[in-house]
């Protein structure tokens, strides 16, 4: 039988594995020299002061709400159109979720939907404490008039960009937090670069830095300035705050410092793999995917929309029809206020009509630095056979 060919998957080179075998040889597993050195490459490639690497997105993104002082009372927006993780962030702070409809073109929240729902809250008293905008397949939001109402409206943006390392907005590095207080990338395999499971919060702001490497650790530090009195001595430390042991380690800090000098290459190819789609698949009867000329997009994901009222077959049928042809195709996303878990909450079908409408169309096919001309030219011509 042929075997499936994915929407995503790593690729892992020699000198990556060199780099983790080197940790094993090494003195330490956790809590070495890997784990500084990856934040230093991450946060140097974006132009950010400071990095703190955990061991997932969903960490980083929790210990971001918490360094912003999400608390219960709060409110914590972000996209319908995303992992479950941006939203449940919140939830774990016991601060209440609301969700901003999509753009009809970049999937990404509206920001004109945003800045009306921003104006209705004022008047409620009901401003949110914290925005995550959310770089749906690693195309940058429209970040200047995101900081724009975050000033205005006094909000924190925490931009969940878990898709898009290596992504640019106008001449910013995605993750430069010029327009944000925090910005969140994860390592999970499927993502732009890996280091098995991880993840990464970058600002630029020493108070947040202070507390998020507390909150990875449990709380605990060993700076005499922040403690309570006099240290007892050269073993003290102190536990000051209620965190976590989110640490990423040294094996997953080394695969990663490698992953990253590969980083631009892992992009390239991305967009080459793009453009054979957007030329392969122009004269069917989908949407393909819609770039804004102010962003460069890191391509995690490459969504088709079904044109469904120009096609015999259901979404539905043309889904099964491609994994049947062997072709792992996927759907990011289910909007997150229609999972169970979110409708006790009080969420319901009809709340975020795009995002409803996007997820009855969309399909995310194959994309990753490791998908051969052949592989790619198969899925183009499994597309155009169930489609013609
Ligand atoms: C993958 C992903 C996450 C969670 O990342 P983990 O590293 O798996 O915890 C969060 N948000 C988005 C948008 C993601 O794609």
């Amino acid at each position: 039988m042929k075997e499936m060919v994915p929407y995503g998957r790593q690729d892992i080179s020699e000198s990556d594995i060199q780099a983790v075998v080197n940790v094993l040889r090494s003195d330490f597993l956790t809590q070495g020299p890997a784990v500084p050195a990856f934040e230093k490459a991450v946060a140097d490639y974006c132009g950010a002061a400071y990095a703190v690497a955990v061991n997932s997105a969903t960490s980083a993104l929790h210990i971001a709400c918490l360094a912003a002082g999400l608390g219960p009372r709060d409110w914590l927006w972000t996209s319908p159109n995303t992992f479950v993780a941006s939203a449940n962030c919140g939830l774990y702070c016991g601060a209440k979720i609301d969700f901003v409809d999509i753009d009809p073109r970049t999937y990404n929240l509206d920001t004109n939907i945003l800045e009306q729902k921003l104006r209705d809250a004022e008047q409620k008293g009901r401003l949110p404490k914290i925005v995550v905008p959310v770089h749906f397949a690693g195309q940058s939001c429209d970040m200047m008039r995101i900081h724009n109402l975050a000033k205005r409206y006094g909000f924190s943006v925490v931009e969940d960009a878990s898709h898009a390392i290596g992504g640019r907005y106008h001449e910013h590095i995605i993750g430069n937090c010029a327009f944000s207080d925090m910005t969140v990338f994860s390592f999970h395999p499927v993502k732009i670069i890996t280091t098995g499971e991880g993840g990464v919060v970058l600002t630029n702001r020493e108070d947040l830095y202070e507390k998020l490497i507390r909150l990875r650790s449990h709380g605990i530090t060993r700076n005499p300035q922040v403690m309570q009195g006099e240290s007892h001595g050269p073993w003290y430390y102190q536990q000051i705050d209620l965190g976590f042991n989110y640490r990423m380690n040294d094996m997953q800090a080394a695969l990663g410092a490698s992953q990253m000098g590969r980083l631009d290459d892992f992009v390239k190819r991305r967009h080459l793999i793009a453009r054979r789609y957007n030329d392969g698949l122009k004269e069917l009867p989908i949407v393909l995917p819609w770039q804004n000329p102010d962003t460069y997009s890191a391509l995690h994901l490459y969504v088709i929309r079904l044109k469904t009222y120009k096609t015999s077959k259901t979404h539905r049928m043309v889904f099964e029809e491609l994994r049947g042809a062997g072709i792992g195709v996927n759907l990011h996303y289910i909007p997150v206020h229609i999972h169970p878990y979110y409708r006790n909450l009080g969420f319901k079908y009809g709340d975020f009509p795009e995002a409803e409408r996007y997820y009855q169309e969309a399909i995310s096919i194959p994309i990753y630095f490791g998908l051969t001309d052949d592989s790619q030219n198969f899925v183009i011509d499994s597309i155009k056979r169930i489609l013609q």
